[in-house]
């Protein structure tokens, strides 16, 4: 039996539109047997992005057979907030995570920011900022923003400062997306569908309304979908800013995805140190000197706080 190679681009859960990656036909696939799905516990075992080996059953209705996923560089997961629940799976082999924010009209909050960069740190996928709307920041704005895009960038993620009406920036905006695989995320109202539109007139991203599957009745499930702005480029728009949850990220865990804290994680007087009241705590001790920003200091707070914070 001859096997192709193909590329996930979108599922419904019991089907996948799967694209070969010899020829680019797009087949409609199904999974064959029960997947072993390398030691993760999901509701779904394949996501957009993911690479698989299929069996063509049918030529003439179109249809495949997925025999194999090959292995991931990474993938997002909702995590479930109950710990004996599957996880679902978003999406897979993603080379950035995008967030596009807006200091105003919406203001997109920092506690915010910082809960996308935790959670895209869990997973392993570079983080970058897009602050949208810089036609409509007063100058006090802009100040605040060089700030942010200064702190960010020295943690290690890369930040564009965009206008979706504006030429010059819609062509950094395409250089970003150029030749990767990235996920998007961002409130309603910060200009995703406007940026995305104006650089892929074809797509029209209208935050589509994907499916909803009642999911062995307990929770309803949404998927995200794949497009291709050009060969070799493509978005995942995903179905929901909570997909990127923190539900079930440890507390004693949550330090180790603030870039900043990892080193000075070991220095603290106690190594159970939660950096909240210890004494001889580093992290403290770098917030109160200035070389740990105190917005991020109190991301942090309010993340291993419990509660409606974390998610
Ligand atoms: P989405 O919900 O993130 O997809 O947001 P939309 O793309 O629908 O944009 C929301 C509103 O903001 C629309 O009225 C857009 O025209 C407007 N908008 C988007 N980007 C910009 C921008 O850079 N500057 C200004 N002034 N308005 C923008
Ligand atoms: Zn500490």
């Amino acid at each position: 039996m001859i096997l192709a190679k193909g590329l996930v681009l979108r599922s419904t859960g019991s089907w996948y539109d799967v694209r070969d990656s010899e020829d680019g036909h797009v087949w409609q696939c199904r999974l064959k047997g029960k997947f072993k799905n390398l030691g993760l516990k999901v509701t779904n075992p394949i996501a957009v992005g993911d690479y698989v080996r299929f069996e063509v059953e049918d030529e003439g209705e179109n249809f495949g057979i997925i025999h194999e996923i090959l292995p991931r560089e990474n993938y997002v997961v909702r995590r479930s907030v109950h710990k004996t629940a599957h996880a679902h799976l978003i999406a897979a082999n993603v080379d950035q995570a995008i967030l596009i924010a807006t200091l105003v009209f919406p203001r997109t909050s920092l506690g915010f920011i910082d809960r996308f960069l935790v959670a895209i740190e869990s997973f392993r996928i570079p983080g970058v900022l897009v602050f949208n709307k810089q036609d409509l920041l007063s100058e006090e704005f802009v100040g605040f923003q060089d700030e942010l895009m200064e702190l960010y960038e020295g943690l290690g993620y890369r930040c564009l400062a965009t206008t979706a009406l504006d030429a010059d920036s819609l062509h950094e905006f395409a250089a970003l997306l150029k030749g990767k695989v990235s996920l998007l995320s961002g409130h309603s109202g910060v200009g995703k569908s406007t940026l995305v539109n104006a650089i892929a007139p074809n797509l029209d991203l209208k935050t589509q309304e994907v499916s909803t599957f009642a999911n062995k009745g307990v929770h309803t499930t949404t998927f995200a979908e794949m497009f291709e702005l050009e060969a070799g480029t493509f978005i995942i728009d995903s179905p929901g800013i909570k997909e990127l949850g923190l539900a079930d990220i440890a507390p004693e865990e949550i330090s180790h995805y603030f870039p900043e804290m990892r080193d000075l994680l070991n220095q603290c007087r106690f190594n159970n140190c939660q950096h909240i009241n210890e004494p001889g705590c580093a992290v403290k001790d770098a917030v109160s000197e200035g070389r740990l920003a105190l917005s991020r200091y109190e991301s942090y707070l309010s993340m291993v706080g419990g509660g409606d914070n974390r998610r």
